[in-house]
């Protein structure tokens, strides 16, 4: 099973990766994910990205691509994978496309995690008060800032994967359970 979730900051992305890992034994490949950890240990690419993190803004294609590219080739991808924030551009998924090809791999699905304004901001805001400052990029300012650029730059990645036939859209708003169910649903089609 080869997916990506797509879906706002807060959508519950993350929260649905971890489940479908276990339900179908394949790593989920959090771009958000391994950009932190690398933030954290300060690695060269770390120390790159910092600020563009912290900030709400996109670090730039060449350097996800070529962390995604890497990440597929790891023998845990070989029976498949769940994108969670990435692509996040169109370019990310023309760059993805032709990773894919090269690789001799297809996606199964997009599933996109609808979800309203007003709630991913509670959400969020509810997120950096359990993790006590953890994410420098979860406050409401910040926050306003990644929704914006959601609109702007990924969801356009809608309209791309409908044309492919890929995209399954499911309700975010619902209880975690049943969004897992409607996602089961929508993936076995
Ligand atoms: P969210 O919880 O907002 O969905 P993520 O954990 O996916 O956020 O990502 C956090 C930050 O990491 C983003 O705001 C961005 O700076 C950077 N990032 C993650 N994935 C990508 C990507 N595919 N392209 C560019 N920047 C990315």
């Amino acid at each position: 099973m080869r997916l990506i979730l797509l879906g706002p900051p807060g959508a519950g992305k993350g929260t649905q990766a971890k489940i479908l890992i276990e339900a179908y034994g394949i790593p989920q490949l959090s771009t958000g994910e391994i950009l932190r950890s690398a933030i954290v240990a300060k690695t060269s690419l770390g120390l790159e990205v910092k600020e563009i993190v912290d900030r709400g803004d996109l670090v730039s294609d060449a350097v996800v691509n070529g962390i995604v590219s890497e990440r597929l080739d790891a023998d845990d991808c070989k029976s498949g994978f769940i994108l969670d924030g990435f692509p996040r551009t169109i370019a990310q998924a023309e760059a993805l496309d032709m990773m894919l090809v090269d690789k001799g791999m297809k996606l199964d699905a997009v599933v996109e995690i609808k979800a309203d304004a007003d709630e991913l901001v509670r959400r969020v805001i509810q997120r950096a008060r359990e993790l006590g400052g953890v994410r420098a990029d979860d406050n409401e300012e910040v926050l306003r800032k990644r929704l914006d650029v959601y609109k702007d730059q990924t969801a356009p990645l809608v309209a791309y994967y409908t044309e492919d036939g890929l995209l399954k859209a499911v309700d975010g708003m619902a209880p975690v359970d049943e969004v897992t169910a409607a996602i089961r649903v929508a993936i076995a089609h």
